[in-house]
């Protein structure tokens, strides 16, 4: 059985009162006394990533800051936009009627996060905050040691995947995030000395060791979606069992009527890279069509380049390429008019 390393814990009562400790105990900084650097401070919501994480050591903080008891963390607010709480779990977002109704992508991509004890006590927060995952990274302190360590664990070590890759090529693996773009999401977090707003395409980038624009003394408060009159949106994943597991390949997609044409639209690929991204060459040619079986082709064809997986999850390279090409057509075939 694997067992957590011991860690203090502290619990404030308010998101100001969490960046406040981060900032006090140094958040960001790294603990070299234990051979590979480590963060000293974390963040932990619902503790579904990080718990098994610190089992396997890939993170060992000597110090974590539970956001449990966060006064108003979880909830979701309506005022025009949609207001959802970093703390709200994702079965609370599956099971809500209106984001459903209108935010329908978000809904689908919560409810297929992992399983449904998992679902009742993750949050949104921690789920946009995920770490990316490596075959060769997600395995025991015990199987690192023997097979040896990598890039991700250790900066002078070579990157096992590909071992001349100047980069770790760790994968997103975020189910609501690629909902999230394509309903046009902001973020909005908080330090000890104030508060921004993100849009959350702007959070993610191309390193697999450092995959968001995000400060160590910072926290995640809020996600807010633009008013979804006239969308229509989906989120179609691949997995390697069907009843739960990370996706190995993902899409959504967004389209807004005006009559009989779509107006706007927008695509977002995960799980085949280390950043969660839109695909502006595939929602371009959408614009003013009827979405007719040629555009949509033209649409999947963007999907198929953009995507370039690599071979540190399950499932082959084309297999996981063919499947974005492929659910790119089904996910736009469902977005037509009924
Ligand atoms: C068996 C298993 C299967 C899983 N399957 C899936 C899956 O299919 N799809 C999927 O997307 N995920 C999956 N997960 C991962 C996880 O359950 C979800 O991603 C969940 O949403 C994480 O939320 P959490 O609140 O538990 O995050 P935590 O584990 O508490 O935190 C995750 C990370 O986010 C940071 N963080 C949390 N909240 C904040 C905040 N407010 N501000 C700044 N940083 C913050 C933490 O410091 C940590 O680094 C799986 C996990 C397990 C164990
Ligand atoms: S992609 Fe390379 S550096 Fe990154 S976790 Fe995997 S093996 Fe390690």
């Amino acid at each position: 059985m694997l067992r957590l390393p011991r860690f203090r814990l502290l619990e404030p009562r308010s998101y100001g009162e969490a960046a406040q400790l981060l900032a006090e105990n140094g958040a960001g900084a790294l603990d070299r006394s234990r051979g590979t650097p480590t963060l000293r401070v974390m963040l932990v919501a619902g503790g579904t990533d990080l718990f098994p994480n610190m089992k396997r050591r890939q993170f060992t903080p000597e110090l974590l800051i539970s956001l449990a008891r966060v006064r108003d963390a979880s909830g979701i607010q309506r005022n025009g936009h949609l207001d959802i709480s970093a703390g709200t779990t994702l079965s609370a977002i599956a099971q809500d009627p209106g984001i459903r109704e209108r935010s329908t992508a978000l809904a689908e991509a919560a409810e297929v996060v992992s399983t449904p004890q998992l679902r009742n006590m993750g949050t949104i927060g921690g789920n946009i905050c995920l770490d990316t995952r490596c075959n060769w990274y997600d395995q025991s302190l015990f199987w690192r040691t023997a097979e040896g360590f990598c890039m991700k664990t250790n900066p002078d070590v070579v990157c096992r995947v590909a071992t001349s890759s100047p980069r770790c090529l760790a994968v997103a693996s975020a189910d609501t995030v690629p909902a999230l773009l394509v309903l046009g999401a902001t973020v909005h977090f908080e330090d000890a000395e104030g508060g921004r707003d993100v849009p959350l395409a702007d959070l993610y980038q191309e390193d697999g060791i450092q995959p968001m624009a995000l400060r160590q003394d910072e926290v995640l408060t809020d996600v807010t979606l633009p008013e979804a009159d006239g969308w229509r949106s989906t989120y179609l994943k691949m997995r390697d069992r069907g009843s739960f597991d990370f996706p190995i390949a993902a899409v959504a997609a967004a389209v807004r009527w005006d009559g009989a044409k779509v107006s706007e639209a927008r695509i977002a690929i995960t799980a085949l890279g280390s950043r969660p991204q839109l695909v502006a060459d595939a929602a371009r040619p959408l614009v003013g069509t009827s979405l007719d079986d040629v555009t949509i082709a033209l649409a999947a064809e963007a999907v198929h380049k953009a995507a370039r997986p690599m071979d540190n999850t399950s499932g082959t390279i084309s297999q996981r390429k063919r499947a974005a090409l492929v659910f790119t057509e089904r996910a736009l075939r469902s977005l037509r008019p009924a």
